[in-house]
């Protein structure tokens, strides 16, 4: 075996091994790294600690969001991302035309008082979000749930309910009268009735708490996408609750 050769064998097994590791970090783009689950965990945790200290770096807060807000529009100021200056949303927002990379899916309610990227303090292209009242899974968003792992290499999904939900309030109250809910509302009463049913003397803390341990349960449990990279451990599928009083995130049966 020559010199040459061998060297050559050296850089093309090593060119294997890169690619495969690139390949087993991201099928999609191997050039971007992926957040893993504990990761993603504390740049959430740090982001509500932000808000919840009142010391949120979101849209509109910074000196040069508000300099550019008096030069420009209001509207405009409402694309910049995280205290940035300017130049580097416009940055930002140009790198977002070609690709988005974020590091966590958040399945929350509707509920206005609950918006993910304001509460977890985090900017354009951070979250990949699927929002409907009562925090409810349907195909649609177990199919955008899909995407943000498969496709775009989020590893962690949280399901977010808060407290005073509206929607697990009525089902309840449905439920309870042996009711039906008003058009489509009713499929969201559908869709928690088997919690409702499963949680007799609930009050609706407690089942708010038992609605989204039902979802988490549904999305670790999905085939074929998220079951098996739950159970190896590449995704990690949590439950949080969200306090409308103190701003704060409690994570449900953290591991
Ligand atoms: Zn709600």
């Amino acid at each position: 075996m020559t010199k040459k050769f061998l060297a050559l064998l050296l850089i093309t097994s090593s060119l294997f091994v890169g690619n495969q590791f690139a390949r087993a970090a991201d099928p999609v783009h191997p050039d971007q790294p992926i957040v893993p689950p504990a990761e993603a965990m504390s740049r959430l945790k740090e982001g509500n600690g932000r808000f919840t200290a009142g010391n949120p770096q979101h849209p509109h807060d910074s000196v040069d969001e508000r300099k550019y807000m008096a030069a420009n529009s209001y509207e405009n100021a409402g694309t910049i991302p995280l205290g940035m200056t300017s130049e580097q949303a416009a940055k930002r927002r140009a790198e977002l035309t070609k690709s988005q990379h974020p590091f966590a899916i958040i399945l929350s309610c509707s509920d206005s008082r609950v918006p993910p990227e304001i509460v977890f303090d985090e900017g354009l292209g951070d979250l990949f979000i699927v929002r409907v009242a009562g925090n409810v899974l349907n195909d649609e968003g177990l199919g955008s749930i899909e995407y943000g792992v498969d496709v775009l290499g989020a590893r962690l999904i949280v399901v977010l309910g808060h407290q005073s939900c509206g929607a697990v309030d009525a089902a309840m109250k449905t439920v309870a009268a042996k009711g039906k809910a008003p058009g489509h509302i009713q499929s969201l009463v559908t869709a928690i009735k088997p919690v409702v049913d499963s949680t007799p003397k609930g009050d609706l803390d407690t089942m708010i708490k038992a609605n989204v341990k039902h979802v988490v349960d549904a999305l670790r449990s999905s085939t074929p996408i998220l079951k098996a990279r739950v159970d190896s451990g590449e995704v990690q599928v949590i439950g949080g609750y969200y306090a409308l009083e103190t701003g704060a995130v409690a994570f449900l049966d953290e591991k």
